[in-house]
């Protein structure tokens, strides 16, 4: 089959969270399987230095029209990395800037603009490159290109036949536009209705893709369900909900070339499931990185890499901040994001310096050295569509203590000291006591030197590679070309 991948992130390009992970894994894993995979990004200021020599232009100039002028962009050759075609979308105006889709100060105000016009880009370019059978989009940066191709694009020969998947991978971000938007992308006001883009009197980009879109997937089995839900469904779940028999829920595979402690280029030492000693060099080298010298061989280390966002918990974690540690325990942060949650986990390392450590900033080396060097890993999210730490931290030894939420809940199975069954600790409900509770069950059992490793090494045995989820992927596709044949 030919399948196009159009999305707004990728490994190695560009990234700021798990979406970037996904789309530069699966497309090399698709293509392993057969298939011809094409993705397309826009090309941001951070991908000019990933594109060596001279930039090939496949396209010169296409004419991207909005209400009251023309845009102009080209497509990139990226060339072929692992069986798989990249093509950059080159229109300098929108996309030549340091941030994705934000500054420090807000979101860019041309969003709408920017990624509508990358959509219909994409769409223009297949037309010459190569028009699949399947464009797989992602996420509300990609929504609109499933609308313009039922609408705008209704009658164009080349593209009829052409179907569409769009997975979500977290329904907490939809691109809400003002109304206006409508003009200004040149749709007819009749897609402004709630049946079709608008919510709440906002142009929904996400919204637009769910229901234009042939088949919907999102990034694990519970988060599926979950999003048809008023608590999870970030007001979609009634959309979701009409499309419930077209939505799939597959698990999100980890590259495990750069995620596995037994080759991990960042580490101090590499260990596996068989011998695990190199990972107490990991964690005297963690704790070093993070001046924690001090603790103890006995105290475990709670590890924590993430977006500091509402989504990931962390006002639990401030709410029982005092009293975990009034327990054996020390705490090393990684993360950036709300200022809030920056300032909570500065302030507490600032208060507790023997103890709590914390680095406000993205750092990968880092974020490798806490899986190999922590004991425990901490995500308590309200929410999680799939999560990838707590993935890594299971074939890290690093032991997942997290909430019973989305991908979260498929990964994780609660520890039974009995029986010698179970991955991590793992807990219900929205509430610090619970959090704190699932804690005091991972101490516990960490106590137990014997127990422990058996529990380690359950998590080290866990496979989550693509190859599984790829197979899934190749079968919706394959709906999806019956449905349009
Ligand atoms: P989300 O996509 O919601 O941010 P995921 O768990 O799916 O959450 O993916 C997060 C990815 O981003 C992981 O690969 C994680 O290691 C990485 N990451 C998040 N914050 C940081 C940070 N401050 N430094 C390094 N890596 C980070």
């Amino acid at each position: 089959m030919q399948i196009a991948f159009v999305a707004s992130e990728c490994v190695p390009f560009v990234k700021t969270g798990g979406l970037a992970d996904v789309v530069g894994a699966l497309p090399p894993e698709i293509a392993k399987l057969g298939h011809d995979v094409t993705v397309y990004l826009p090309l941001y200021a951070g991908v000019r230095p990933h594109l060596e020599g001279e930039w090939k232009y496949v396209i010169r100039s296409i004419t991207i029209p909005f209400q009251y002028y023309n845009r102009f962009v080209g497509i990139v050759d990226g060339g072929r990395r692992n069986g798989v075609q990249y093509y950059f979308v080159d229109c300098p105006e929108m996309f030549d800037r340091q941030g994705l889709y934000t500054t420090r100060t807000g979101d860019y105000p041309d969003n709408a603009e920017r990624f509508a016009l990358f959509c219909r880009a994409v769409l223009e370019a297949t037309k010459q490159l190569g028009v699949p059978q399947v464009f797989h989009v992602h996420d509300w940066q990609t929504g609109l290109l499933p609308v313009y191709l039922r609408t705008l694009y209704y009658f164009d020969p080349m593209l009829q036949s052409a179907g569409t998947v769009l997975t979500i991978h977290n329904a907490g971000y939809q691109g809400w536009f003002p109304p206006v938007t409508t003009e200004r992308l040149l749709f007819p006001w009749d897609v402004f209705t709630m049946d079709k883009v608008e919510q709440f009197d906002s142009f929904n980009f996400l919204k637009g893709g769910l229901v234009f879109s042939d088949m919907l997937t999102t990034v694990s089995r519970k988060y599926a369900e979950e999003i048809q839900t008023p608590e999870f469904g970030h007001d979609l779940d009634g959309v979701l909900l009409k499309r419930a028999s077209d939505l799939r829920g597959i698990l999100n595979g980890v590259d495990y070339a750069h995620w596995d402690p037994a080759t991990d280029g960042n580490l101090a030492a590499h260990y596996g499931p068989e011998k695990l000693d190199g990972k107490a060099a990991c964690r005297a080298d963690l704790l070093h990185a993070f001046g924690l010298e001090g603790i103890q061989d006995t105290t475990p280390v709670i590890g924590i890499v993430s977006r500091f966002a509402s989504q990931k918990g962390f006002d639990m974690v401030a709410q029982i901040a005092g009293q975990l540690l009034e327990r054996d325990v020390a705490v090393v942060a990684l993360g950036t994001g709300e200022p809030f949650y920056e300032a909570f986990f500065r302030d507490w390392a600032y208060r507790h310096k023997d103890r709590v450590a914390a680095q406000i900033r993205y750092d990968d080396a880092l974020a490798h050295k806490v899986e190999a060097g922590a004991d425990m890993f901490l995500m308590p999210s309200r929410y999680e569509p799939c999560g990838l730490n707590q993935i890594y931290s299971l074939k890290y030894g690093a032991v997942p203590v997290v909430r019973a939420t989305g991908g979260l809940d498929d990964t994780i199975e609660e520890w039974n000291a009995k029986t010698g069954t179970g991955t991590g600790f793992k807990f219900a409900g929205y509430a610090p006591e619970a959090l704190l509770a699932a804690i005091d069950r991972a101490l516990k059992a960490f106590r137990d030197k014997k127990g422990w490793r058996k529990l380690m090494r359950n998590g080290m045995a866990r496979n989550y590679s693509w190859e599984q989820p790829a197979k899934e992927y190749v079968e919706v596709y394959e709906e999806v070309a019956r449905r349009r044949s």
